[in-house]
């Protein structure tokens, strides 16, 4: 379809479905503040309470050694560099330790694809945090995690994903989507999983049960129709299974990767608040989108939430990748919940399948 946006008519777009033109059209033309109003819209229509959560959890990198080479990556070390570490089951799960004995719920576990670390070894990470911390949610290894792990293992992703269901792992984070564009990942990830597998990887986890998040990471070497390709990749898949539980976007961070001495730049924070927008409108079928003051900043996740966001992200205990982009942020809890009511939402902890845990009422 195409839209007039000199004369918008939000009551009779929202919750339509948006095509590719009609995407490129909000990303492009629309304006600011048009866009923003009809995300919001949108949003409340999808989920009418005046309420944004958030999850108080911890994201602790069990390797950051990777073979996968991300030029967009400032994490990674090869194997053998000094600064290589691969954390034992019990370094992991003293650390998570920490995290849980100051509340966080949720442990988001991801690494490098460390050649080193087999299946038994995911194992061991998952049963080490459960003696430790034994109702502590495990949200473990994203798609192209598994999709390496199999290719180590030399058996199917359907074996690698049952194997970890049948240790009661039930939510995959959805890390590593990057762009689901494949002119543009050869480009940015040339080594990793490429986007059919990505999809397909999302698409064979949430019919084994699983429930999963889906990414996106843009301000790279990806342009507008990109964008809008990896939005309708997500939806289709979101049609046939109902397995994604939110969206969650985040701008490419320059800082110390080999892709940052060519783009030296950060997004513009308008850029991310579009992108919210932009999602709530396409992804009609997916329930929850979020705006990350920890990905980019306070005020910008500010706007998301007011762009058609409904949920802020995690109250982190302790993240690793993006501080190695040079993007070191804090804020506590309370200043997390602070920041939802000063926007004009009332904030409610979550868990990971965002079923509130914990409405925070005014004193
Ligand atoms: S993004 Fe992940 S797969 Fe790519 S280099 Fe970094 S750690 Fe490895």
């Amino acid at each position: 379809m195409t839209i007039n946006i000199n004369n918008p008519n939000p009551a009779t777009r929202v919750g339509e479905r948006y095509d590719r033109r009609a995407g490129l059209e909000f990303l492009q033309k629309m304006p600011m503040g048009e866009l923003m109003r009809m995300g919001f819209k949108a949003r409340f229509q999808r989920i009418p309470l005046n309420r944004v959560s958030f999850v108080y959890d911890t994201n602790p990198n069990y390797t950051n050694i990777c073979v996968t080479c991300c030029a967009f990556c400032a994490f990674y070390h090869p194997p053998g560099d000094p600064q290589a570490y691969t954390l034992s089951p019990k370094e992991l799960s003293a650390r998570v330790k920490r995290a849980y004995d100051m509340g966080a719920t949720t442990v988001l576990l991801q690494g490098g694809h460390n050649p080193k670390i087999r299946l038994i070894d995911w194992l061991d990470y998952i049963h080490a945090i459960r003696a430790l911390c034994p109702d502590i949610h495990i949200h473990p290894f994203s798609p192209t995690e598994y999709s390496f792990m199999a290719k180590l293992e030399k058996r199917p992703v359907q074996e690698i994903l049952e194997t970890v269901f049948a240790e009661g792992i039930d939510t995959i984070p959805g890390g590593g989507a990057e762009i689901l564009s494949e002119p543009v990942r050869v480009r940015i990830a040339k080594n990793k999983a490429s986007s059919e597998e990505w999809l397909s990887v999302s698409e064979l986890a949430h019919k084994t049960g699983f429930r999963t998040t889906a990414t996106m990471m843009f301000g790279h070497l990806e342009t507008d129709e990109d964008i809008i390709t990896h939005l309708i990749a997500l939806r289709n898949l979101q049609d046939r299974t109902g397995g994604f539980s939110s969206f969650i976007p985040w701008s490419f961070k320059p800082g110390n990767s080999i892709l940052g001495r060519t783009i030296k730049t950060n997004v513009h924070p308008a850029k991310y608040v579009r992108i919210i927008a932009l999602a709530r409108l396409m992804l009609d079928n997916f329930p929850h989108i979020q705006s990350s003051w920890f990905s980019e900043n306070i005020p910008a996740g500010q706007l998301g939430l007011l762009a058609g966001a409904d949920d802020f992200g995690g109250v982190l205990v302790e993240e690793n990748v993006l501080q190695q982009a040079g993007h070191d942020r804090t804020a506590t809890r309370e200043d997390v919940i602070t920041i939802i009511r000063r926007t004009g939402f009332d904030p409610v902890r979550r868990d990971s399948y965002y079923n509130i845990i914990e409405e925070l009422l005014i004193p």
